[in-house]
C-alpha cells in the first residue's frame, strides 16, 4: 500500500468532522513514540477522544434544547427538607425506565417546595441518558400552541413535540386558561400521551383542574390521560425558600 500524503491528513480529518483526532493526533503521536505505544493504541486512544468529544457535544446540545429555565440538579435538592415526599421513588425515576414507556409524572403541591427544581433535575438526568427533552411552562406551552394554530402549523408542531421523550409542563394551575387555551392543551397532550411522558407540575389537586381547564368533559379527558400509568408524587411541607428566609433572619 502507499503511504497517503500526511499533508492531506488535516484537511481530510475536517471533511471527516473529526475534530478531536484532528486536535489530538500530533501530541499523541509524540507520546506513542516516546512510549513505545503499538499502533493499536494510538488509534484506540484517538478515537476514544473523538467518541469522548461527541457524547459531551451532544449532552451540551440536548441540554440546550430542552430549554430549561435553570440548571437545577436532583443531587442539589435536600430531601431531608420534605421528609415526606418518596425519595426513592423520585431516584428510581430518575433511571428513566418510565420514558421508555412514555408514563406520565405529576408533581402536586404548593408553591415553593421544589416541584420545578425536581422536574428539571429529572430533566437533566434524561438528558444525561440522551433522551430528547423539553420545558415549558403551561403557558408559554399555549402561547406556542396558538401561535401555531393561527400560522396553521399545529400538526407539525405536535409532530415535532412527539420527537421527544420526555415534555415537562410547569405550573398548570397558576394562570387560568382561555376556552381554546384549555382545548389546545387538551389537545396537545391527547396527541402526545402514549407516545412521550408528559411531567406536569401543580399547584392545584386533581378536585380544582376544572376551576382552570373550565369545561368538566375536557377536564376529565385531560385527567385520564395524565393519571393513567402515572406517577403522582405530592409535595408537601413548608417553602424551602421561606424556611431559609427565617433561618438566616434567626440567625
Ligand atoms: P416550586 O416549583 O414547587 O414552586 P421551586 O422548585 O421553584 O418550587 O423551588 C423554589 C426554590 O427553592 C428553588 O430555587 C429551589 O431550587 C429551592 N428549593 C426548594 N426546595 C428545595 C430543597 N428541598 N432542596 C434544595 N432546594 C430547594
Ligand atoms: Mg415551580
Amino acid at each position: 500500500m502507499s503511504q497517503p500524503a500526511l499533508n492531506s491528513l488535516d484537511a481530510h480529518l475536517k471533511t471527516l468532522h473529526l475534530a478531536a483526532i484532528r486536535q489530538h493526533y500530533h501530541p499523541r503521536a509524540q507520546a506513542a513514540v516516546e512510549e513505545g505505544w503499538p499502533y493499536e493504541t494510538y488509534l484506540a486512544t484517538l478515537i476514544q477522544e473523538e467518541v469522548d468529544r461527541r457524547t459531551r457535544n451532544r449532552l451540551q446540545r440536548r441540554i440546550k434544547e430542552a430549554h430549561f429555565p435553570l440548571r437545577k440538579e436532583l443531587a442539589d435538592f435536600d430531601f431531608a427538607a420534605l421528609p415526606q415526599l418518596n425519595k426513592q421513588k423520585i431516584l428510581t425515576l430518575a433511571q428513566g425506565h418510565y420514558l421508555q414507556q412514555a408514563e406520565p409524572v405529576i408533581f402536586v403541591g404548593a408553591p415553593g417546595l421544589g416541584k420545578t427544581h425536581v422536574a428539571i433535575g429529572l430533566g437533566l438526568a434524561a438528558c444525561r441518558q440522551d433522551h430528547r427533552v423539553r420545558f415549558y411552562t403551561v403557558t408559554a406551552l399555549i402561547n406556542d400552541l396558538h401561535q401555531a394554530q393561527a400560522e396553521h402549523r399545529l400538526p407539525k408542531f405536535l409532530e415535532k413535540a412527539g420527537r421527544h421523550q420526555l415534555i415537562i409542563l410547569d405550573e398548570l394551575g397558576y394562570v387560568p386558561f382561555s376556552t381554546s387555551g384549555a382545548q389546545l392543551l387538551f389537545q396537545f397532550c391527547a396527541a402526545l400521551s402514549e407516545q412521550v411522558s408528559l411531567l406536569v407540575t401543580t399547584n392545584l389537586p386533581f378536585s380544582e383542574w376544572i376551576r382552570v381547564l373550565g369545561d368538566e368533559r375536557l377536564t376529565s379527558g385531560l385527567l385520564d390521560r395524565l393519571t393513567f400509568r402515572s406517577h403522582i408524587l405530592e409535595f408537601r411541607g413548608e417553602s424551602y425558600r421561606f424556611r431559609h428566609q427565617q433561618q438566616s433572619l434567626s440567625t
